[in-house]
């Protein structure tokens, strides 16, 4: 698949389809370091299954040669010169091996459970680590994308499903083929001839198995979506608990939680119902080889050897034959459980899989530098992009902002002028032209110097959960409580901070739910503020505050900008009127630049916008206000195409 195709759900979907051996994959990426522990655990595995098979091949020799007297004493795979000559000697070496087989399965089985789950654990814990590092990588595009329940249903279920998998059903697939093949092996060595008898019915339980597995794996791929899908809408609506209360839309979100997990449920049903017929169907397989057995040996030991059979058979080789074969019945029913297990799994490394291999695009380049000691020359070089590569957003951008200069970037809503910062941060690539930092293309250093070098504030700032200090801390780590309140006081947040309960060590709430938005803002602020970064980003900081905020906002801005190139989104045009440069963005195109007083006196664009800020609304041109209800009107139908 070409890399440059944009990363959307077909996309997505299509490179997850297409991961071929998926369980193979996952042990070679994580299991690899702990391959000791699995060894071991198949070896102790392979080894309790064999003393499970001890004991009933011991009662067959002791019914014949102890107790019938029909036979010698003689025991498959062991020489005779090992064995007691007496008859109370060999009646305690049955009972002696009997014993020792016990104990020794008992002892595997320990050593067999704890390797198979730390093995197990481990490749839970990498996959699950190993992925979170990786999407946190991958570009805006697949966040875009995916929904944030998806990804966690991801990280969450589908890791745990593994674990379901490798430590229990992986250790019993393990067990069923060593007890398969030790059974067939005493059986053969027994009586060849009745040992056919009984093993007829493999070669049908493993068609039976196949034609199962073929239905199976496509209806687990979709209930492991279905979960996503499930996950995704309660995220989405636990996120937007508020808008559902005040929009009293609770019957309506129930119904839709509802509908998702009632596709769940049917997918999950569906599946079961399979494992329904395949389960009593598998049983219905072993139960005939032991009828089958029973019959024939029954047959030969009564009236001499059936049909196409030769030679004796004594009552404790069919006693032998039927206890072993009974011990293969429910271990075969479980296949039922272990295959259905194995398709959820695969379903589940899919996913896992398909994520960590999706190309990244936005990263540093083999021979990438790192930005050292930036002034903050920023230029735009003739840029064009697409988010989609259909529609042009940004088209021959093209600006020259000096060390420490202050730009503001004004225009209609959906002109692009977020985009062209987030080009800045590299959070998006061109896709003609270059925009440098320092005279180096943002492309040629490496991400982590480049977005270090930034400071960007948004319209509404995440905070994490925990205290005001260490959100403000967040990528400082290391900061002084000293410089935390020199930041806060910059940012104007210190005087609201200390009237908090606990100041600086007040908890904030999930997303800092507990303050209010222009608090937020200033944290946001402060925290940038001790990042020193030589370029800064406002996108919108003060739209969403009040006015008395906006004016806190505002002198921090103006402090910051000083001494640093800013970069200043603005709605309100009084916030930019003092910049060195003014750009005005139409539908992806720089249409004005200048300061202030020159944009005025050009009577353009920003003039009517400045017109319509000032209240004049009786002085705008026909032609302005035209344009801006078509634009309205565009906005409108984009909403409604977007739903
Ligand atoms: P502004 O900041 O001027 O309001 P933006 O830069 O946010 O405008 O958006 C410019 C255009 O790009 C809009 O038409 C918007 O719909 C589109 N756009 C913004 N972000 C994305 C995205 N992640 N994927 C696709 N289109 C986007």
């Amino acid at each position: 698949m070409s890399t440059d195709q944009a990363i959307d759900s077909e996309y997505i979907e299509k490179h997850r389809e297409e991961l071929d051996h998926p369980l193979l994959q996952l042990f070679q990426r994580f299991g690899h370091g702990h391959r000791r522990w699995f060894v071991v655990g198949v070896l102790a595995s392979i080894g309790s299954r064999f003393f499970s098979l001890v004991p009933p091949v011991l009662l067959g020799v002791a019914i014949d040669a102890l107790f019938n007297e029909e036979a010698g004493f003689t025991l498959p795979y062991v020489p005779q010169a090992w064995l007691p000559t007496t008859e109370m000697g060999q009646f305690w070496f049955v009972v002696g091996g009997m014993a020792v087989a016990m104990i020794g399965q008992a002892g595997l089985i320990f050593v067999r459970s704890s390797t198979l789950n730390l093995f197990s654990h481990r490749v839970k814990h990498e996959a699950r680590t190993a992925t979170y590092q990786q999407m946190q990588r991958l570009d805006m595009d697949f966040f875009n994308e995916v929904q944030t329940g998806e990804l966690i249903s991801i990280l969450s279920n589908d890791v745990n499903r593994l674990e379901q998998f490798l430590d229990s059903m992986m250790g019993e697939l393990i067990q069923l083929i060593v007890l398969m093949l030790g059974t067939a092996a005493f059986l053969v060595a027994l009586n060849p001839q009745l040992a056919a008898v009984t093993m007829v019915v493999a070669p049908l339980s493993a068609v039976f198995t196949y034609w199962y597995m073929q239905l199976a794996e496509e209806r687990y791929a979709d209930i492991r979506e279905s979960v996503g899908d499930l996950n995704s809408r309660l995220e989405n609506n636990l996120g937007g608990i508020q808008v559902i209360k005040s929009s009293n839309t609770e019957e309506y979100e129930d119904q839709r939680v509802e509908d998702h997990s009632y596709r769940y449920f049917k997918l999950d049903w569906l599946a079961l119902r399979l494992s329904f017929v395949y389960r009593p169907g598998l049983r219905v397989l072993t139960s005939l080889s032991f009828i089958a057995t029973f019959i024939v040996g029954g047959i030969w030991i009564i009236q001499g050897p059936p049909g196409p059979f030769s030679g004796e058979l004594t009552a404790g080789t069919l006693v032998t034959f039927l206890l072993l074969t009974q011990r293969l019945v429910n271990p075969l029913a479980q296949m039922g459980n272990i295959v259905e297990r194995y398709e959820d799994a695969k379903a589940s490394t899919k996913r896992i899989l398909g994520l960590m291999s999706l190309p990244v695009r936005i990263k540093d380049e083999p021979d990438a530098v790192d930005l050292e000691r930036v002034e903050g020359h920023v230029e735009y070089d003739d840029v064009t992009f697409s988010y989609d590569g259909d529609e042009t957003v940004l088209n021959d951008v093209d600006t020259d902002v000096e060390p420490g200069e202050t730009v503001g970037l004004v225009g209609p809503t959906g002109a692009g002028k977020t985009t062209i910062v987030k080009l800045l941060l590299r959070l998006y690539d061109v896709n003609e032209g270059s925009v440098r930092v320092d005279g180096h293309d943002v492309r040629d250093v490496t991400l982590s110097s480049l977005r270090g070098s930034m400071g960007y504030v948004g319209q509404d700032n995440f905070l994490f959960d925990g205290t005001i200090a260490e959100n403000v801390k967040y990528g400082q780590f290391d900061a002084s409580r000293e410089e935390v309140i020199r930041a806060c006081k910059r940012a104007e947040a210190h005087e609201f901070i200390e009237n908090l309960p606990e100041g600086y060590d007040t908890d904030i709430g999930e997303r800092g739910v507990k303050l209010s938005g222009g608090q937020r803002q200033r944290v946001a602020v402060a925290r940038t503020i001790l990042q020193h970064p030589a370029i800064m980003i406002f996108d919108e900081a003060t739209s969403a505050v009040d006015t008395e905020t906006e004016m806190l906002i505002q002198r921090s801005i103006d402090e910051l900008a000083a001494d640093r190139t800013t970069f200043i989104i603005a709605h309100r045009l009084s916030t930019v009127r003092d910049a060195d440069t003014i750009l005005v963005i139409d539908d992806g195109e720089i249409v004005e630049r200048g300061t202030h007083e020159d944009l005025l006196a050009g009577d353009g664009l920003y003039a009517n916008l400045w017109r319509v800020q000032a209240g004049e609304i009786e002085d705008l041109p026909e032609e302005f206000v035209e344009q801006a209800s078509e634009r309205v009107a565009q906005q409108a139908l984009d909403a409604a195409e977007d739903d």
